[in-house]
């Protein structure tokens, strides 16, 4: 059977404001359960919103990132639903006059470069967060700290065509909206967050047939988003050739995803959105936005991760794998750059941030914003080898030294005393003392057998724990043993 798969996204983007959308409480993760609220977010009666203006400002930095229109009137609807963990019984959210409009996101796939359309782009409020106790009390609690937490909603045009495009989608608007600085889009504590609306394009006897389309909701990982798409696009094409039913016939249904058992359950029918009866917030005006602000947030959006992996490719000579890998977060790009200032081989240093300091961060569970080691230390390491002033080897034992102390690299060699032997007399004697504890070795060597000379090289450096400048060694010993 031929079909597609066919995944539109709805992502929420938490922004990290100082403030709430609506009112001054404080907008943080966490915190003692309904600390940060006010009359505003609690929905009190006579209590009044008023827009705060890093939430617009962030929104238009996004929706210019997504290449979106950005209108010039915008305004703020109210989304009515009853649940515990929404105090006013209403989202503020916009509905028909949203602030971008019209963008597309490129997306690096298997078959080439593809551009995901995006609709809109809209500002809303975050609800509270209920807390169902698993003690067997039956007991739930409310916590409204995030009631008014600033969110975007960012929905795209049902262009992907498969679980991992679906995958690279998302985590491109997030490494966009991390670039950007607006979110931190941590998907374990919620900042980011998306559902996918996802079916299947069937083709049999010429024809063309939809099935249902299923909204995904509690994807709370890539891992999670992959398959739980995984398994609805198998679930979906079970249930077309068991009961043939179309998009036509049954419409949309919410689904949620259970990662324990790695299934989508039903969760409700889909509301229409007749159901939120949206209507105009009567206690917000709608904004005007200038050409001024969109010009000057223009030049705020800075250099993206795409044009940034191409510049480092180009100005550096990296290649396209590690400039990929460089420019995943803004954080690590700049650490790279401030690293090879005034250095002539960049791809040399950008190998050792990738392995090494990579290595350590991942083993310790750091950022690279939490490193230890500042990025110009990196250089001077590279320069000590450079200079002949200690191997690359025991550069690898510096740098662990500099994660551990703080200390700077000269200073760690030479209180180590791990500047690399170059004296030549002191070689050459290291080098007959070596060879005549070794016989075997030698007469192998001289009868062409290669691998002696790595034997004696290793025994040298073993004598000297790593420190006999390699070069020079080889010579010396390559000398001693054809004078023999
Ligand atoms: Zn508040």
């Amino acid at each position: 059977m031929k079909y597609d798969v066919v995944i539109g996204c709805e992502v929420h983007v938490q922004l990290l404001t100082k403030t709430k959308a609506f009112c001054g409480c404080e907008n943080r993760f966490g915190g003692i359960p309904n600390t940060r609220v006010c009359p505003v977010c609690l929905g009190l009666p006579g209590a009044l919103p008023v827009v705060n203006q890093t939430m617009v400002e962030y929104a238009i930095l996004a929706g210019l990132a997504l290449n979106c229109k950005v209108a010039s009137v915008t305004k703020f609807d109210r989304k009515n639903y009853m649940y515990p963990d929404l105090p006013k019984g209403y989202q503020i959210s916009q509905f028909d006059m949203p602030i971008c409009t019209d963008g597309r996101f490129s997306i690096n796939t298997e078959k080439g470069e593809r551009d995901v359309r995006i609709i809109r782009l809209h500002m809303e409020e975050d609800a509270g967060k209920n807390l169902h106790l698993e003690d067997g009390s039956g007991l739930s609690y409310v916590d409204f700290n995030r009631c008014g937490t600033p969110l975007l909603e960012i929905v795209s045009e049902p262009d992907m065509r498969s679980p991992e495009e679906a995958v690279l989608y998302v985590q491109g608007i997030r490494e966009i909206m991390q670039y950007l600085g607006i979110s931190d889009c941590n998907m374990e504590e919620g900042s980011l967050r998306c559902d996918a609306n996802i079916n299947l394009w069937i083709y049999e006897d010429g024809k063309k047939y939809e099935t249902p389309i299923s909204e995904v909701k509690n994807m709370n990982s890539f891992k999670a988003m992959k398959n739980a798409l995984q398994y609805e696009t198998n679930r979906q094409l079970k249930e077309w050739e068991e009961k043939r039913i179309t998009l036509k016939k049954a419409g949309k249904v919410t689904r949620g995803f259970n990662d324990k058992t790695g299934k989508t359950v039903v969760q409700r029918a889909k509301e229409e959105e007749a159901d939120y009866r949206y209507f105009p917030e009567p206690d917000l005006k709608p904004i005007r936005i200038s050409k001024e602000l969109v010009e000057k947030m223009k030049s705020a959006v800075g250099e993206l991760p795409k044009a940034k992996r191409a510049r480092f490719a180009s100005q550096y000579g990296l290649q396209s794998t590690t400039s990929a890998i460089l420019s995943k977060s803004k954080a690590l790009a700049d650490y790279f750059e401030e690293s090879v200032k005034g250095y002539r081989e960049p791809s040399k240093i950008a190998s050792w941030i990738i392995t090494e300091l990579g290595g350590y961060l991942n083993s310790e569970g750091l950022s690279i914003e939490e490193c230890p080691v500042p990025p110009k230390e990196i250089r001077e390491l590279m320069e000590l080898v450079d200079r002949g002033v200690i191997s690359s080897k025991i550069a690898k034992e510096v740098f662990s030294r500099m994660t551990n102390t703080g200390k700077p690299p000269e200073k760690i060699v030479n209180e180590l005393g791990l500047n690399q032997i170059t004296d030549r007399t002191f070689i050459e004697e290291l080098v007959v003392k070596v060879m005549s504890e070794n016989p075997k070795s030698v007469e192998d060597y001289r009868r062409g057998k290669d691998h002696a000379l790595k034997f004696l090289m290793g025994q040298i450096m073993k004598e000297t724990k790593g420190k006999a400048n390699p070069q020079s060694t080889a010579e010396i010993l390559r000398e001693k043993l054809k004078d023999g």
